[in-house]
């Protein structure tokens, strides 16, 4: 019998729910039960993948092809949760699929309303999150407690509540102890007042995690439990990390969070609980023997989470060679020609990520090129990887006009193309290349030696591709196609072997990092990296 945790948020956003939520996760995997993670989101978009990055971060990509919110990321680095297209609703999805069933006919005769229509469903997305049938079901409630468009989610998990055993449901309320530097003090009315917003829906928080900078005193705890209608022992406090994220989760576990997790759903606690391995993974974050510079040329440079995933992937290779990692963000609109050393000058490795569109195109293809031509290791991404391919093309192949039909549908030297099957879509929404496809790499590359199999599975967000019809001229002029879709016949991975590490990839290795297991080819890279920058040092 699957149990059922519900975390929402007050006072404010960007609390850190995603990551407390992946935490609490964490900690249940840790004392031996099975999870399920579920975001719902009340914005009305259906998918976050028609948003723009600076909206509402990167949009994060399943196995099944869902485009999703970045908390999944946490999610799936965190815990072994199995994350697909039922791991995260929005009102949208609620709606269309309501919408849907009464076009059908399915509520013939009867008036279609939020109660209980819309409840209904979102109590069966739910129960679909948890349809693996885990030990227990996490599911994040997005936005803040008070806002108009998260009421139905509230009102459909209070009646959740009421639909299974008193031990088999909870809620856990994230809040912000906000700190007035000018009375030094920590002040509760707001998490007084958000809990007061949740009862008034008819919810009573079982546990209150308290996110504060300032440590709480114990009057702050009992005033905080009084006021709250919240037992002391479930008041738990989650101090800013001192150094890195991993420490929430031990954090966490250091206040009694699981222990209180565990008591409310009646589950027994694991009697040999190790947390060995992640204290001598925090170690190794907390003292490194050096530090590398990445930069990340992208468009969207000063948001950090519209590249949440390659940051964190980044991080985790950089953790495994026992570095610490220094992000240098570089507008690749700044880029020019003759700026890319301005910009690029010292780093130890270059990394393009995906985008769309023409603004900043040719500051990727800049900084491509000085990563070439002065032998600095290289990881392009998604429309990193097909710049990657322009830039050969044009200033070692030859081709001067090569570009992307992407944003030059005319041009002659379409190196980059749409995709036949994208040739007859319409609409935008949902209908790129998504999800899992395999890849065959070709022995004797970087990619072979990074991943060390065969064939290997990544995931893809994309409308085109290297165009087969240049890929000999290419290939000629020194580039190698070192993985394909045989089955598709697509190329999805570009190298250069006369390179120290050049790797451009089709797909989206960043979904795939875990903090003590990076991802093959980000360790590789950032491995090189560090060999680059001590070459130089
Ligand atoms: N804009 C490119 C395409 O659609 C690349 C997409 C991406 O980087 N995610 O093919």
């Amino acid at each position: 019998m699957t149990k059922f945790i519900f975390v929402t948020g007050g006072v404010v956003s960007s609390l850190g729910k995603g990551l407390t939520s992946a935490a609490i996760g964490w900690l249940l995997e840790r004392h031996g039960y099975s999870v399920s993670m579920q975001k719902l989101d009340p914005y009305i978009n259906v998918d976050p993948g028609t948003m723009s990055p600076f909206q509402h971060g990167e949009v994060y990509v399943t196995d099944d092809g869902t485009e999703a919110d970045l908390d999944l990321g946490h999610y799936e680095r965190f815990t072994h949760a199995k994350i697909d297209k039922h791991s995260n609703f929005t009102t949208g999805k609620i709606y269309r699929s309501v919408i849907q069933k009464e076009r059908r006919g399915d509520y013939l005769g009867r008036t279609v309303q939020v109660i209980p229509h819309i409840t209904d469903e979102i109590k069966s997305a739910i129960r679909k999150g948890a349809s693996s049938g885990p030990d227990v079901a996490i599911t994040e409630i997005g936005g803040t407690v008070g806002d108009i468009e998260s009421l139905p989610f509230l009102e459909a998990i209070r009646q959740f509540s009421l639909e299974v055993g008193v031990h088999d449901c909870m809620f856990v309320h994230l809040t912000l102890l906000p700190y007035l530097g000018a009375s030094g003090e920590l002040k509760t009315k707001p998490t007084q007042q958000s809990v007061g917003k949740l009862r008034e829906i008819g919810i009573q928080p079982h546990v209150l995690i308290c996110r504060t900078e300032q440590p709480m005193s114990e009057d702050m705890f009992e005033k905080i439990s009084l006021f709250c209608n919240v037992r002391r022992e479930a008041v738990i406090e989650e101090r800013d990390v001192e150094f890195s994220i991993y420490e929430v989760p031990v954090d966490l576990t250091k206040s009694g969070l699981d222990r209180q997790i565990l008591t409310q759903l009646e589950l027994q606690p694991s009697e040999n609980l190790s947390l060995d391995d992640w204290y001598a993974f925090l170690d190794k974050v907390r003292d490194p023997v050096g530090t590398v510079e990445i930069a990340v040329a992208g468009k969207y440079i000063e948001l950090h989470d519209a590249y949440k995933s390659i940051y964190e992937s980044l991080s985790h290779a950089a953790i495994s060679h026992t570095h610490s990692i220094k992000f240098r963000k570089v507008s690749a609109e700044q880029i020019h020609d003759s700026s890319a050393e301005e910009h690029l000058q010292g780093v130890d490795g270059i990394l393009v990520p995906g985008g769309f569109g023409e603004r900043g195109f040719e500051g990727k293809i800049g900084a491509i090129r000085y990563a070439r031509e002065n032998d600095i290791p290289f990881l392009g991404i998604c429309y990193g990887m097909q710049a990657a391919a322009v830039e050969y093309a044009r200033n070692v192949a030859g081709i001067d006009e090569a570009t992307t039909s992407e944003y030059a549908p005319d041009a002659e030297h379409q190196v980059i193309n749409l995709m036949e099957e994208q040739k007859t879509v319409h609409e935008l929404g949902g209908t790129m290349r998504l999800g899992a496809f395999d890849c065959k790499l070709t022995a004797g590359s970087k990619s072979h030696a990074a991943y060390g199999v065969d064939v290997v599975s990544e995931r893809h967000r994309h409308r085109f591709e290297l165009n087969n019809a240049y890929r000999s001229r290419l290939e000629e002029a020194g580039m190698v196609m070192a993985g394909v879709n045989e089955r598709l016949d697509l190329v999805e991975i570009v190298e250069l072997p006369d390179h120290s590490w050049f790797v451009g990839v089709q797909y989206h290795p960043e979904f795939k990092t875990r903090p003590m297991e990076p991802h093959p080819l980000f360790r590789d890279f950032v491995g090189a990296a560090i060999e680059h920058g001590s070459a130089q040092r």
